[in-house]
């Protein structure tokens, strides 16, 4: 044991602090030929010139990610064991690498620091043993140190003589190959009594032919094919949490260890001979894939989806039948959809190969293969493709040889999730990919303005103009960001190049580019937008101008050729306007460039599940402007109270509005140096200004927010 202090390990990490971290640790507990290396190349460099024991090395890194870098060492180093630490993200691209055998073993970050210890003593111990035995294939079987007990036990009880034993032993370190199974081989002892041997040695429960008849495909398909073959190992039944497995050595922990990942379930070992546990993997994984002849990753994209019928699946897809609007592509798209939301990925690519399909996930910026979604049918792909167009309503599906772009917008568990759908001709056919635009909190503009028609008309005429301002101003809290997000989500466009620079980045927007000021490190606002400036944007979003350079390089932007939007703490529109020249602006200027300004807060909604009609004291409705006739015609709402609102009656917020937009007797007025009220009742005037009181009144009318609310704005 102690010699494995001796080995030579390579620890691959971008993450300086982290890489010198494991280090320390390693030297600490006494493994003095330590490397480091900050990425793949540089570990390259240093296997060539040092013979490695073990590699540690970060999944996701910069340019030659942990698995390739293990892959191109073991081309010249095929003996070394490897080990990859992996974020939670990339468990499917882990547990994948491990089955196809480029890496002998997975943990995921953040690794405890006795954990890590205890696996690399593990792998280490496994590799010497293995050396000394010469054999470099055999390295899972060994029964350790315990082997000659376990020798002895079996000439204790019985079951071989000391001079098979001697010869047993003979061939096990010859052949490298576990004595139990040199002992069969040998003729010596029946794999039956070799199990029962072991049963009784090691306390594991034998599995009986009646468990493997009993197999179930749904549990064989919680453990990949690979995985199975290559550790000797099958699923034999679930039970609440537990997984049974029948295995030839229920002593590899780091095989159990892996089990549990993957099936996120508790290993309770049994023990069986190899070859019945081989006939029932031939059996079983060959069942489920002729069953279902869209391989195996269809039972795996479906997840515990109970609707899904996998025979249906397989039916259509045998029949060549399989449209867009089969009921199979149509549930299989759906379950494509709703594992990227679960999973938390930005993009979707459905790719066309040579002779098959894959899709792919981008999560946190890499692109990585989901467990089973690899080496799909070629056939499936183009009924796939024609889902996914018609349910953009837009995208042609007889067009396949020139580029297309739609949108499509899905409820998925009770969630509004926008998708942007591009197409693309390859020499394979047509390769889709979709970006997840998640609105689960950035409202559509239709429910920022609450279908009040004249404000979605006004705001999207003057969010797709090429150059000028518009501003969002209001109190901090009152949804100024995510108005001004959506507006960038409703134009934001391929031929677009959307900036934003923002303090903080509150929101994420795929499709934008996000700056984040950081005064500390010296990247002011108005810093950070002379940079944005000369990346040819055509959309800046400014988080916020509180300062006269920020103000000032904005309006010049938008005088410019550039969309500018930004945010104010002003009170109401029209005082944002004097604002502005307060804070030393040229009046010209922003006569010019300022389109519209909006002012909002977020008002309480009427709770939904306990809003009821309410006659309101006809005195009060008088009071806000309430005509007898619309006293008696307009019904009204309020929340009773209920477990859903706490007894308020009221629950979720919705924004209250109010809106100017500038015309050229407005603009005159301005540089006229005009005052706030003087410009309020010129919009008024002009029918273009519309108070945060009128959209109050609204809203009230509408049944959207009660009186007490109401009242609050109309003030
Ligand atoms: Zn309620």
């Amino acid at each position: 044991m102690d010699r494995i202090y001796n080995s030579t390990i390579l620890i691959i990490d971008d993450d300086d602090d982290l890489r010198e971290t494991y280090v320390d640790l390693l030297m600490f507990e006494g493994f003095e030929n330590t490397y480091q290396a900050a990425d793949g190349q540089i570990a390259l460099e240093t296997a060539r010139s040092t013979k490695l024991d073990l590699i540690i090395s970060d999944l996701n890194m910069p340019g030659m990610d942990g698995i390739e870098t293990i892959k191109r060492i073991k081309e010249f180093q095929p003996s070394v064991s490897s080990m990859i630490l992996t974020g939670f993200g990339s468990m499917d691209l882990a547990i994948k690498a491990f089955s196809e055998s480029n890496v002998d073993d997975f943990l995921s970050k953040p690794v405890e620091n006795e954990e890590l210890i205890e696996k690399i003593k593990h792998h280490l111990s496994m590799k010497d043993r293995s050396e000394e035995v010469e054999s470099s294939n055999m390295v899972r079987g060994q029964f350790g140190g315990q082997k000659n007990y376990f020798g002895q036990f079996l000439v204790d009880n019985n079951f071989i003589t000391e001079d098979d034993l001697i010869d047993g032993l003979a061939k096990h370190k010859e052949s490298g190959k576990m004595l139990g199974l040199v002992l069969v081989e040998m003729g010596i002892v029946t794999a039956d009594e070799l199990n029962r041997a072991l049963a009784e040695f090691k306390g594991y429960p034998i599995a009986s032919s009646r468990d493997f008849q009993s197999i179930q495909t749904e549990v064989v398909g919680l453990v990949p094919e690979a995985i199975a073959k290559k550790n000797i190992l099958i699923p034999l039944a679930v039970q609440g949490d537990e997984l049974s497995v029948a295995m030839i050595n229920p002593d590899d922990l780091q095989v159990t260890d892996t089990l549990k990942m993957i099936s996120k379930k508790t290993i309770v070992p049994y023990l069986a001979t190899e070859e019945q546990i081989n006939k029932a993997i031939s059996e079983t994984y060959t069942k489920i894939r002729s069953s279902a002849k869209a391989s195996s990753a269809l039972s795996d994209i479906f997840g515990e989806d109970e609707d899904i019928d996998i025979k249906e699946i397989a039916d259509d897809v045998d029949d060549e039948e399989v449209g867009e609007g089969s009921s199979a592509v149509v549930r299989l798209v759906n379950s494509i959809l709703q594992k990227a939301d679960i999973d938390g990925t930005s993009d979707i690519h459905i790719e066309p190969l040579d002779n098959s399909m894959q899709i792919r996930f981008r999560k946190d910026g890499n692109l990585y293969i989901p467990e089973g979604y690899g080496n799909l049918p070629k056939k499936l792909h183009p009924s796939i493709v024609a889902r996914v167009k018609v349910l953009t309503k837009t995208m042609k599906i007889d067009v396949k040889l020139r580029p297309q772009d739609g949108k499509i917008r899905l409820k998925i568990a009770g969630r509004k999730i926008d998708f942007r759908v591009g197409s693309l001709p390859t020499v394979h056919g047509e390769k889709v990919v979709l970006r997840l635009l998640k609105s689960e909190a950035l409202f559509p503009i239709e429910d920022i303005f609450s279908n009040n028609q004249t404000y979605i008309d006004t705001f999207t005429r003057n969010i797709k103009r090429k150059d000028g301002m518009v501003l969002v101003t209001g109190p901090t809290g009152s949804g100024k960001t995510n108005t001004l997000q959506s507006a960038l989500n409703h134009i934001k466009d391929v031929s677009l190049n959307i900036t934003s620079v923002e303090d903080p980045v509150e929101m994420e927007n795929p499709g934008v580019n996000q700056v984040q000021v950081n005064e500390q490190q010296g990247l002011t606002f108005s810093g950070a937008l002379r940079q944005i400036l000369r990346q040819d944007p055509d959309v800046v979003l400014i988080g916020e101008m509180r300062d006269y350079e920020t103000a000032h390089i904005g309006c010049e932007a938008a005088l410019t050729g550039h969309l500018v939007f930004s945010t104010l703490h002003t009170n109401d529109a029209p005082s944002t306007v004097t604002r502005f020249i307060e804070m030393g602006l040229k009046d010209y200027l922003i006569a010019t460039v300022v389109h519209l300004v909006l002012a909002q807060r977020l008002a309480r909604r009427i709770c939904k599940m306990c809003k009821k009609e309410f006659k309101y004291d006809p005195a009060q409705l008088r009071g806000i402007g309430f005509t007898d006739e619309e006293i008696n015609s307009i019904t009204l709402y309020k929340g009773e109270g209920c477990p859903n609102c706490k007894g308020t009656g009221q629950a979720g917020r919705v924004a209250i509005v109010e809106m100017l937009e500038l015309t050229d007797k407005i603009r005159t007025a301005i540089m006229e140096k005009a005052s706030t009220l003087e410009i309020a009742r010129l919009g008024k005037e002009e029918g273009t200004y519309f108070t945060l009181k009128e959209d109050a009144l609204r809203m009230f009318k509408a049944g959207i927010i009660d009186l007490k609310e109401a009242l609050k704005y109309m003030i």
